[in-house]
């Protein structure tokens, strides 16, 4: 079970990027590895902080948070875990704690080494999902175009940096001359250069290759929202690099008849006259297939019925959305002159005078319901 974000931090929901910052800071400073050298537990502590960091620092993210829970983020199945590694959290300190850390500067920090993992560019992709995808969950294939390095491809180490990725520079500032480490431009902080590379490899040793990856799209999710497949991006080169990310954007196709409102969902049937008057029975589509369902006699236009959990799964799992059947009843728009002569008899008929009881709630009142 993951820790909640706003927990981690120590901070209530409605803290302000001010307070988030702060929050996160206290954290990063006490969980430090370099303060807790060997301390699994501080460096775990010092990751979730990060990832908390990660999300509720970033409007867009937090949002998604809020709304879905750590779910709108590892897409149900993979990721799951920590996904930031300490790459990721040491470029993040550049806007926490100035630029006195940012830039390049991992010498000081992650213990040991002090080269830079490169992480590869992201990929992103959008796929479209059928709103009975979306209500079932679905394996997704998608070809994707990616950076890999080529097979014999071999690096050394960059003569520039001597593997350190940073060049040292002497500025002269207002406090003097100061030290400053910046990435190294021949290698642009991997350490590593090319050594050799096979026929049709470009100048970094890599190969446009077409990859098809399988993604597992949990049920529920949301036009617009974005799952990561972690490590499934361009590859970087260099022996000690990283795959960055597969960004999948999802896109709901709008369905022919079924309208999506949150988890619930709302279909329009319509019915005639005198299927209103004498009962009938109806099939609808529903996202897990036809429903027949039953209307009695007499049944008003307007009514609303729900069908209960016929509507889209809740991405945290909280069970189903309802599936709203808007009973609308058909008024002939022409009548041919027997069926005239029939209405006009019907005009004073006292079954034909409308009779509102207090269980014909108004279409406001049924309105009302629906969201309370
Ligand atoms: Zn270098």
């Amino acid at each position: 079970m993951k820790k909640d974000f706003y927990e981690i931090l120590g901070i209530s929901k409605s803290a302000t990027p001010e307070e988030i910052k702060k929050a996160y800071r206290k954290k990063a400073i006490e969980f430090h590895p370099d303060k807790n050298p060997g301390n699994k537990e501080a460096e775990e502590k010092f990751k979730e902080a990060a990832e908390a960091y990660e999300v509720l620092s970033d409007a867009n993210k937090k949002a998604k948070y809020d709304q879905y829970g750590h779910q709108a983020f590892d897409g149900g199945g993979y990721g799951g875990g920590q996904h930031m590694n300490m790459d990721d959290i040491f470029s993040q300190f550049g806007d926490i704690f100035g630029s006195a850390f940012g830039g390049g500067g991992f010498s000081g920090f992650g213990g040991g080494g002090g080269q830079r993992r490169v992480k590869g560019s992201n990929l992103r992709i959008k796929v479209k999902l059928t709103l009975e995808e979306i209500a079932n969950g679905v394996e997704k294939k998608v070809k994707v175009k990616r950076k890999v390095q080529a097979k014999g491809v071999t690096y050394r180490t960059c003569p520039t940096c001597n593997g350190s990725g940073q060049i040292m520079k002497i500025a002269n500032t207002i406090l003097g001359r100061m030290q400053t480490a910046a990435t190294c431009h021949i290698c642009s902080g991997s350490g590593q250069i090319l050594d050799q590379k096979p026929a049709g490899a470009d100048a970094q040793g890599m190969l446009l290759e077409d990859d098809t990856v399988s993604i597992k799209i949990p049920a529920g999710v949301v036009d617009g929202m974005q799952l990561k497949v972690a490590n499934k991006g361009n590859e970087a080169p260099g022996s000690n690099s990283i795959p960055g990310d597969l960004i999948v954007a999802i896109e709901e196709i709008e369905h022919e008849f079924l309208k999506r409102e949150g988890e619930n969902l709302h279909y329009d049937l319509y019915i005639s006259f005198p299927e209103a008057a004498l009962g009938v029975s109806k099939e609808i589509d529903t996202v897990s297939g036809k429903v027949r369902i039953k209307l009695e006699e007499g049944i008003q236009s307007g009514k609303i019925l729900r069908l209960k959990g016929k509507g889209i799964p809740s991405i945290n799992s909280y069970g189903n959305g309802d599936l709203l059947v808007h009973v609308n009843v058909w008024t002939p728009k022409t009548l041919n002159k027997e069926q005239k002569q029939f209405f006009e008899k019907m005009l004073t008929d006292e079954n034909f005078i409308p009779k509102p009881e207090k269980s014909d709630k108004s279409f406001f009142e049924k309105v009302k319901d629906m969201f309370s």
